[in-house]
């Protein structure tokens, strides 16, 4: 009988998107299992790959069978679930499902492939540059070549046949070791050995005297050096007496900078009880459903999550926790480590590549029950899944921009469904599709309307900048923002000033009478081109000109809009003279540690200002800060995305939840040049159902989700016209196909018409419900990877995609 192994190999290519059979040799037979990683030959190469069945025949003729050349991995490294999901995944995101499958692990176990340099004669008879590189072994990595400038002569070595090459599949991360020392268990050996050592010798006898007290133990080398007085050159001695030996043990590199301490459960509030026990008893039943917890900002969701996870763990079930990238602050993670200390995994992309190994193998070897992680967490590896929660369900970030383009909200809901146990969505604001599904029920719907302590919400002031302009004020602070700054300086409490960058200097606004240029067709904002110095859509590829003048009020005050934190920390100095801001944005938080440096600076009260972008919306609970500002709310509400009101009124809500979370009462204040926008108007009260039903009326009204669905194509060349030639057969082709109450926007030139020296067309389909779409959607593919690839086009779908 044959063992034959079906294999998902790592070249993403049309042709290859299925599985091939291999042989598996005897001797790998016991060693062999689905979900482990393999070396296999492809073509002229090795290449790796992932094996998803393990069979007892094959179509294959026998003789053309090729055998797997290696078994990478003893223990799988993905389960059958992973296996199950990656074919969704693979139909659902319309990807290639090897890519499906390498975006379950962490990057470490994703292949690297080297190219080395094999000799193949008597070192003698190459020449002397060359021999000096294969002294030392003879495999060489082809870039020690390069590095030495020696590639010519590599190659007419090649030539000669005096060296060949070989592609070697390497794993890009290694389980970190450490060398410690073993003392053999036999006390009679260890006594023979010292009488043996020499009266000369006497730091090498003490040494194994000493070791008769530690029979059998594993120590650091450091250890026995501070203990005895002795060095590395003793301990050697000894070693090679055989009282001892020198052992690698595995060990994980600890991201954790700091120790935490220890946290008790709160004594839940009503609300908070209320939505707790409808979790529970889902667990309890092992119910699949998909809870949206919408709480007001300091309502105690976090708590809750705490609760169930707790719950879930004394049912000897796996918690896996996804916040933004962006609010997985220490602070953050802190908080579930003071409750689950040693059984928290945290993963985040401030790790280096051997921490997130590190983790997952934590996760993988059922050392931790609970992660706290980024989008890509949702695939870990756990078997027994007690809990899903995405922590601020509505951000952007939780669906994955390149391929697979998946959103985590969907993943976990698969997963959820795996293993019934329940999700629980949680937000201040939640995304409008998940308000909706949650009001037709799809969702249960569980709502925290107060504080955990009962303190009132703050207090938000909207400015009208244009006034401010009017009264002559050109400063980016206006008088009202001042004279709070002042007063908490005063009063030495702490002052979070936030810049909203997104869109950022994008748009054409006129400062006296706030107005922004619109698309006519799509009533959505026009993208700033400072090279051609026109203004263009990028939903329907409408463009103007940057008029001299405002149309609407004819002031010449129209330009581009944006400013920089730094210049912000400048005016702060300015108008108020020692005045300590901590300044919080890309720049400044580099290099690692350095965001938590600021933020712990900043709860210890070192800074009166925190000063940054997205960044410090999000997750901060600093009990003196009484006083949030909001310098330019607009920026976000002008982005060109059908989303940029939502996105506003989110953000807006989420930054004012970071004042008067304690005792001390919170004030907000809003700056902007459109107080008469429903995103803005709206955030004064924090009140999310009028924003909803107000949002959802314009979403109604334009065509736009969750009311209409949404998939974007888009099409790059290096060739303008072959980009644009090619992007007008898909629209053609999808014109064809698709019913009549589908809409095909386009082609148009994308957002950024030209990436990397590519250029780029899009269209967009909106529909209602068209059950031929995917399919349709797959015969394009189909189309495009077996013709239109090889003439250099490349084309992806995104399906519920963010930005357009
Ligand atoms: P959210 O995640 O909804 O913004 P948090 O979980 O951060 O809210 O809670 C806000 C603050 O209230 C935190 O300081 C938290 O410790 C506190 N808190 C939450 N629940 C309770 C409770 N039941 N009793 C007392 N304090 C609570
Ligand atoms: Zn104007
Ligand atoms: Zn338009």
């Amino acid at each position: 009988m044959i063992t034959v192994a079906q294999v998902i190999v790592d070249v993403a290519a049309y042709p290859v998107d299925r599985p091939f059979d291999y042989l598996v040799p005897a001797e790998m037979t016991q060693i062999i299992e689905t979900g482990c990683r393999v070396k296999v030959p492809f073509g002229p190469r090795n290449v790796l790959g992932f094996v998803v069945a393990i069979k007892n025949e094959t179509d294959v003729p026998i003789e053309k069978i090729k055998p797997v050349s290696q078994v990478l991995d003893i223990e799988p490294v993905l389960t059958g679930e992973m296996l199950d999901l990656a074919k969704w995944l693979k139909n659902e995101t319309i990807c290639y499902e090897i890519d499906a499958l390498q975006v379950m692990l962490p990057s470490a176990l994703r292949a690297k492939y080297e190219k080395i340099a094999n000799l193949q004669t008597e070192l003698e008879l190459l020449p002397e540059p060359l021999q000096e590189i294969f002294r030392a072994s003879q495999q060489i990595n082809l870039n020690v070549f390069e590095k030495n400038n020696l590639l010519p002569q590599l190659k007419a070595a090649i030539k000669n046949k005096q060296v060949s090459i070989a592609n070697v599949v390497k794993q890009k991360g290694k389980v970190k070791e450490v060398r410690k020392v073993q003392i053999i268990e036999d006390n009679q050996k260890l006594a023979d050995i010292q009488a043996n050592i020499s009266n000369r010798a006497k730091k090498q006898k003490q040494l194994v005297e000493w070791m008769q007290l530690h029979a059998g133990e594993i120590m650091n080398p450091e250890v026995i050096y501070k203990e005895m007085h002795t060095s590395a050159q003793v301990l050697n001695a000894v070693v090679d007496l055989g009282a001892a030996a020198f052992v690698q043990e595995e060990v994980y590199r600890d991201p954790f900078t700091k120790e935490v301490k220890r946290t008790n459960f709160l004594n839940l509030t009503d609300e908070q009880s209320v939505a707790l026990n409808q979790i529970m008893n889902a667990i309890e039943g092992q119910e699949p459903k998909t809870f949206l917890l919408q709480g007001v900002t300091g309502s105690g969701k976090t708590e809750v999550y705490l609760q169930t996870i707790a719950k879930v763990l004394n049912d000897g079930k796996e918690a896996i926790v996804l916040v933004p990238e962006i609010s997985l602050t220490p602070q953050m993670t802190e908080r579930f480590r003071s409750r689950f200390g040693e059984l928290v995994a945290v993963m985040h992309s401030g790790l280096s590549v051997g921490e997130k190994y590190d983790e997952w193998r934590k996760i993988h070897q059922g050392k931790v029950k609970v992660v706290v992680g980024a989008r890509s967490a949702v695939f870990a590896p756990f078997e027994n899944v007690g809990i899903i929660i995405l922590d601020e369900e509505h951000e952007s970030t939780y669906k994955q921009e390149d391929s697979p383009r998946y959103h985590a909200r969907d993943v976990a809901i698969w997963r959820s469904k795996y293993h019934n146990c329940p999700v629980i969505l949680g937000s201040a604001t939640p995304s409008l599709e998940s308000f909706a599904r949650a009001k037709k029920n799809v969702y249960t719907l569980l709502t925290l309307k107060e504080r955990a302590l009962k303190q009132s919400l703050p207090k938000v002031q909207i400015v009208d900048m244009r006034d401010e302009l009017k009264k002559g004020n050109r400063s980016m602070f206006s008088q009202s923002l001042m004279e709070s700054i002042q007063i908490r300086l005063e009063k030495k409490e702490q002052i979070v000033l936030f810049l909203n960058r997104r869109g950022y200097s994008s748009f054409v606004m006129c400062r006296d009478c706030g107005t922004v240029l619109q698309c006519e067709n799509c009533d959505i904002s026009l993208t700033y081109h400072r090279k051609n110095e026109k203004c263009k859509c990028h939903y329907c590829g409408y463009e103007i000109h940057v008029p001299k003048t405002c149309p609407q009020c004819q002031s010449d005050h129209i330009r581009y809009f944006g400013t920089g934190t730094q210049k912000v920390e400048e005016e702060l100095a300015k108008f108020f003279p020692g005045i300590r801001v901590l300044r919080m944005d890309v720049d400044t938080t580099r290099a690692k540690g350095s965001h938590e440096q600021l933020l712990q600076a900043f709860g210890d009260g070192e800074a009166d200002v925190l000063l940054g972008t997205q960044m410090i919306a999000k997750g901060l609970d600093y009990p003196n800060i009484t006083l949030v500002g909001v310098l330019s709310a607009d920026t976000s509400l002008h982005l060109p995305d059908f989303r940029a009101a939502e996105k506003t009124f989110q953000l807006l809500t989420q930054v004012s939840g970071r004042a008067g979370r304690h005792e001390k009462p919170g004030e907000v204040v809003v700056q902007t040049y459109t107080p008469e926008h429903y995103a803005i108007e709206l955030s004064e009260a924090q009140e999310y159902d009028p924003f909803y039903e107000r949002e959802m009326h314009m979403r109604h009204q334009a065509g736009y989700p969750p009311y209409y669905y949404l998939a974007l194509i888009q099409v790059s060349h290096e060739d303008v016209l072959m980009a644009a030639d090619y992007a007008g057969k898909a629209v053609e082709w999808l014109r064809s196909q698709l019913s009549f109450n589908v809409s095909i926007i386009g082609p148009t030139a994308s957002g950024i018409s030209r990436l990397q020296n590519r250029y780029r067309y899009q269209c967009l389909i909106k529909y209602k419900v068209e059950p031929d779409l995917i399919p349709t959607l797959l015969q394009l593919i189909k189309i495009y990877r077996s013709d239109w690839i090889k003439k250099g086009i490349n084309l992806t779908v995104d399906l519920d995609p963010n930005m357009i």
